[in-house]
C-alpha cells in the first residue's frame, strides 16, 4: 500500500542522505542521552515515526539499517493490542479502494445526499465560498475543500464516521482483513526495542484533540499508553510525541507525572519550551526542499 504520507525505500534513502549533508543524524539512544544532557551540538538531530504502522517497519527499517541508525519510534498502543483507528482505516479505504481522489469524493457526496444528514450538508453548503475557505492551503482543490467543509463543518466526526461507514459496508469490506496490514503488531515492536530503536508514548487511541479532553481523560489515554508498553517491553518509555500536536498544560503535567523525560511536536514553529516539546520537521517538507 502507498497511502498519502507513506514514502518508499529511495525516498527514505534520499532523506537521510540530503539531510546527512549538513546534519549529524544520531542514532536515538545517543540523541537521547545528549538531549537530556542538553549536551546536543545544533546540527545533531533524530529520526521519529508516529502510529506504529506497519509500512514504517516494513519500509523505513531496512533503511535505517542499511545507514547503522536507529529511530525513535511513538506507538498508540491500542493498535498493537488489537483495536483498530478510523482515521488510519479510512485513509486506506480511500486510497485503495477509489481510482483517484475525486471518485472517492463523488462516492461520498452521493452517500451523504442518501444520508439523514442530507439536509443539514446542503443548509450549510449555502455558506461555504471555495475561494474563501482553507485559503492558507493554496494547493487544495475546490472538491479538496467542499469535502473537508462537509466533513468538518456540517458533518462533524461523528456523522463523517457514520457516512465513511456506511461507504465501507457497501464495498463489502471485511474490516478484519482490511486492517490486517495496517499496523505493527506487538512482536514488531518488541524487535524494534531489542534492535536499540527507542519505543515511545503516543497516547493510547490516538485521539485527534487530545488538549480538548479532561485531564483525567488524557491521564487514562497516557497510563494505558505507559502501562501497554511497559509490560510488553519490560521497560518503562522515557520518550514520547504528542498525537496531531495537541497538548495543553494537563497533558506537560501528566506526561511529568510518569517521569517521561523527551517530548516531540510535530512542527518546527515554535522553539521548545520544555523539554517535552522539542519540534520536528515533517518528511513532506523535507521531499519538497529536496525536490525544489
Ligand atoms: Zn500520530
Amino acid at each position: 500500500m502507498k497511502g498519502q504520507g507513506a514514502i518508499s525505500y529511495n525516498e527514505l534513502a534520499q532523506i537521510i542522505e540530503h539531510y546527512q549533508r549538513e546534519h549529524h543524524i544520531l542514532p536515538a539512544k545517543e540523541w537521547f542521552e545528549k538531549a537530556s544532557k542538553g549536551s546536543l551540538a545544533k546540527n545533531e538531530v533524530c529520526l521519529t515515526f508516529d502510529d506504529a504502522l506497519l509500512c514504517q517497519y516494513e519500509v523505513a527499517l531496512p533503511v535505517l539499517e542499511a545507514f547503522d541508525l536507529t529511530a525513535f519510534w511513538f506507538v498508540y498502543s491500542s493498535v498493537i493490542t488489537g483495536g483498530t483507528e478510523n482515521l488510519e482505516i479510512y485513509r486506506k479505504f480511500r486510497t485503495v479502494c477509489f481510482d483517484n481522489i475525486d471518485h472517492f469524493y463523488q462516492s461520498f457526496f452521493r452517500m451523504v445526499a442518501s444520508s439523514q444528514y442530507n439536509e443539514t450538508v446542503e443548509r450549510s453548503l449555502k455558506i461555504f465560498f471555495a475561494d474563501q475557505y482553507l485559503s492558507q492551503f493554496p494547493f487544495y482543490t475546490e472538491e479538496d475543500k467542499r469535502f473537508r467543509f462537509v466533513r468538518d463543518m456540517a458533518l462533524g466526526v461523528k456523522a463523517y464516521n457514520e457516512i465513511l461507514d456506511l461507504m465501507i459496508q457497501d464495498h463489502k469490506i471485511d474490516l478484519q482483513d482490511f486492517t490486517n496490514d495496517l499496523w505493527m503488531k506487538d512482536q514488531h515492536v518488541v524487535e524494534l526495542h531489542s534492535k536499540d530503536h527507542l519505543i515511545g508514548l503516543h497516547s493510547h487511541t490516538h485521539p485527534t484533540a487530545l488538549a480538548s479532553l479532561a485531564a483525567e481523560d488524557q491521564r487514562s489515554e497516557y497510563q494505558t499508553n505507559y502501562d501497554t508498553l511497559t509490560k510488553l517491553l519490560c521497560a518503562a518509555p522515557v520518550s514520547m510525541s504528542h498525537p496531531c500536536n495537541s497538548y495543553n498544560d494537563d497533558t506537560i503535567q501528566i506526561l511529568n507525572d510518569l517521569e517521561i523525560q523527551l517530548g516531540f511536536r510535530s512542527n518546527m514553529k515554535e522553539h521548545p519550551l520544555t523539554s517535552l516539546e522539542f519540534p520536528r520537521e515533517d518528511h513532506a517538507n523535507i521531499m519538497e526542499r529536496i525536490a525544489a
